[in-house]
Formats: C-alpha cells, structure tokens, sequence
C-alpha cells in the first residue's frame, strides 16, 4: 500500500522538506522553513498549483514544523497527518557508534547531543527538528540517518591521524567523513549499471561542501573529508587540507585567536577566500570569462586539488571502472569536469567526450567519456533526501517483520 514519507533536513535557522510517496518514489512536496529564529521567517512550499511563499514569524523549529504540517493540510496535499508513515532526519556527525540509519530513539538523540562538539552548527539543529517532529507527529517512525555512517567500513590506517594516540583513544578524534548519503546513493546507481559485477568508483561529490570517496563493490574504503568538513578538497569557503602549520603561522600574524582562524578556515577560505570573488563557482567562473587572473588560478587549483584525490585513490582502489561527479558544481560545471579529467586522463587512459560533457547539465545523468575510455566518467545528480526515503521503508519492513 503506498505511503508518505517526509526526508528533514534541520539547520540551525532553516528546515528543508520534502515528501515522498513509497514504494512510487514519487516527490509529493518539498519546501523550506529560513530565518527560523529572526523576526521574521519565511515559509515555501511547493503546491498543486505552483508555489506558496509565507512571510511569518518562526521563533524556532517546532513552530516551523508547526507551519509545515498545516500547510499539508489547507494545500490538501495531504487528507490526514496520519497519513505519514514515517519522519526521516538527516545527521551530520554519527561519530564512530553508528554503521547505518537507526530507529530515532531516546538514547540515539543522547548520542547526537554528546556529538554536538564535532558539529556543533549542524547536531544541535538536528535534534532541535526531532524533537519538534516528536512532538507535532508522535505516530510518524522517526528515522536517524547519519551522513557518517557510510564511512565507517575504512580500515584503521585511513581513519587514523598520525598524532598522539591517546587523542583518538580518549577523545576520539579521526576521520569520519561526510556527505554519505549521497556517496552511498551515486554507489547504488552505479551498481544498477554494473548489475552484480564487481566495480572500483571514486565518487565526487562537488557541492558548496565537497568530498571524494573511494568504493570498492559498494563500500567506501576512503574518504576526504576528515574529523570534521573542514577537511579533504578545497570548496567553496573552507581550505580542505593544509599543512598544519599554516594555522600556526595565520594565528601570528592575524594576530587572531585559534577559534578566530578556525572560523577564518571554515567560513572564509576556499574558492571564495581564494578568489576573492565569491564561493560561488558562477561568480567565478563570470569572471574567469573576462579575464580575471585569480578566478583563473582558482579553477586550477580546485581542479589540482580534486585530480590529487582521484588519483591516490585510484591507487588506493588498485584501479578504477568509474568515475562519477555529483552536486551543484559536479552536476553543473562542464568547465571544472573537464580541468579535473584534463589532470589525471594521460595516467588513467580516460578519453574524455567535450560534446556530452558541455551537454550534461542541470540535472542530466550521463556517461562523458567515450566507448574507447579505460575509464568510465558519469555524471549522477545526487538525491540524498530519497536515500533517506528509501532507508526509512528499510527500517519500517524490518519493525513490522
Ligand atoms: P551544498 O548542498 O553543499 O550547499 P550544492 O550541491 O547545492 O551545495 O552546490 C552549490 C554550488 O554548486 C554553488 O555554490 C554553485 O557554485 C554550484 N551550482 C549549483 N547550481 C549550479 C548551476 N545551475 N550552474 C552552475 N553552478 C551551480
């Protein structure tokens, strides 16, 4: 029988929906609550006749949810609350104590609470949207989904830091990774290609946040992003990996405090630091077209800094069938696809199609190399919030066994 599943995306001042039928996968609705917590807050929500946009105050989450659950009711997008089978919510930081997505209990929630220190921004946020779904939709199954928990399969010498061990055995720092849901979703699509037969793929996922992952037969063996998403490529306003002394060295000469550089390195680094143009690749790429030096260095050293990735992990994978990219600039940018394959396509025999590459955009999935090409290049639009979905009716078929 089909029924409605709702994927939650909670930040600290916004909460992304969208709702899905099951088993059809088809999108119901989907939306956004923003400035949650300034004066006044914006609601929109996708209708049967196009979109609706509410100005409002939303002093926190469970107004927000609030909001939300009546606007399913007066857009008749939904008869009844009951109608939703279950709630599942995106989770930054998992830590190292969960392998998949888990039932959003109690003691799940004390977990994602003691985790707030590694995501502070992000975990906090999380819980504030679960509780208030808790409260708004108490039959609906709660879903953890944990953005980590695809990379926990690494072995030991890829999450590992090489500092003093007592910090990873008193305070767990190593690498978790992020963006799993997604790198997990482009593997599944992957697989539907390769039908059973094993394959080696590095995926790129190349958003505003970026990260690449090394899979063998499904599972991730590697991963850039480190202990937290600073780490890995470059992205749009964070450094990805650095010498760590370049810290030390900004500290004394901003004359800022390390908290102040940490931010700096989060906030205002990357292609936008870099560029100084903007930590959108558009903006860069603008000007880029006009001449401008730096947005022309700027592409380079993104494209170096993924190709650098590529190709130890293609090392790492003892070779490679495919590679695929995914996010807002792996899904949009043909000029950046071809600087990063241009890098590594002598060394891995790639031959790279420019006609299908420059054509597949805006939420095209498509094959960019050619027939003669030792290695695949895909382009996957990545869904991480039907991953979400379709981990909710897992869990759902396995309650009801
Ligand atoms: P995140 O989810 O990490 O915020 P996205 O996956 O949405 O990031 O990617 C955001 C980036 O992708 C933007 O900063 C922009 O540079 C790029 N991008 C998104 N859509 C397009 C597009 N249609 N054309 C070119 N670039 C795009």
């Amino acid at each position: 029988m089909a029924k409605l599943i709702l994927a939650v995306n909670a930040g600290s001042s916004s909460l992304k929906f969208k709702l899905f039928e099951v088993p059809s996968e088809k999108v119901i609705t989907s939306g956004i609550a923003e400035r949650i917590g300034q004066k006044k807050g914006v609601f929109r929500i996708k209708t049967a006749t196009g979109e609706e946009r509410q100005t409002l105050p939303l002093p926190n989450h469970e107004v927000a949810v609030n909001v939300l659950t009546k606007a399913l009711l007066q857009f008749n997008i939904v008869k009844s609350l009951e109608e939703i089978s279950a709630v599942g919510h995106r989770i930054v930081q998992g830590g190292k104590y969960f392998e998949d997505s888990v039932e959003f209990t109690e003691e799940v929630a004390a977990i994602v609470r003691r985790l707030i220190p590694l995501a502070p921004l992000h975990n906090a946020a999380h819980l504030t949207g679960y509780e208030a779904f808790r409260k708004i939709l108490p039959d609906a199954f709660p879903v953890a989904v944990f953005d980590t928990a695809y990379h926990q399969t690494m072995s030991p010498q890829d999450y590992l830091f090489p500092i003093p061990y007592e910090y990873y055995e008193k305070h767990d720092i190593r690498r978790y990774g992020a963006h799993g849901t997604s790198h997990k979703f482009i593997s599944e699509e992957i697989a539907k290609i390769y039908k059973g037969k094993p394959y080696n793929l590095i995926v790129c996922h190349l958003g505003n946040g970026a990260s690449i992952t090394a899979i063998k037969n499904g599972k991730c063996v590697a991963t850039s992003m480190g202990l937290t998403p600073l780490g890995g490529i470059m992205m749009g306003t964070r450094t990805g990996d650095l010498d760590p002394s370049v810290m030390y060295f900004v500290c004394d000469l901003s004359g800022k405090s390390i908290r102040e550089v940490y931010d700096m390195f989060n906030k205002e680094s990357g292609m936008l630091g870099f560029s100084g143009i903007s930590s959108d690749v558009r903006d860069v790429e603008n000007a880029l077209l006009q001449g401008n030096e730096r947005a022309d260095l700027t592409f380079k050293l993104y494209a170096r800094r993924v190709a650098d990735y590529i190709g130890q992990y293609y090392v790492r994978l003892g070779g490679v069938d495919v590679i695929a990219f995914t996010a807002g600039i792996g899904e949009n940018v043909p000029r950046l696809r071809k600087q990063i394959i241009d890098e590594v396509k002598d060394a891995l025999g790639i031959i790279f199609d420019e006609e299908q590459n420059n054509l597949t955009r805006g939420g095209i999935y498509g094959l960019i190399t050619t027939k003669e090409s030792k290695v695949k290049v895909y382009v996957i639009p990545t869904d991480e919030e039907l991953m979400i979905v379709r981990d909710c009716v897992r869990l759902l078929e396995a309650r009801n066994k």
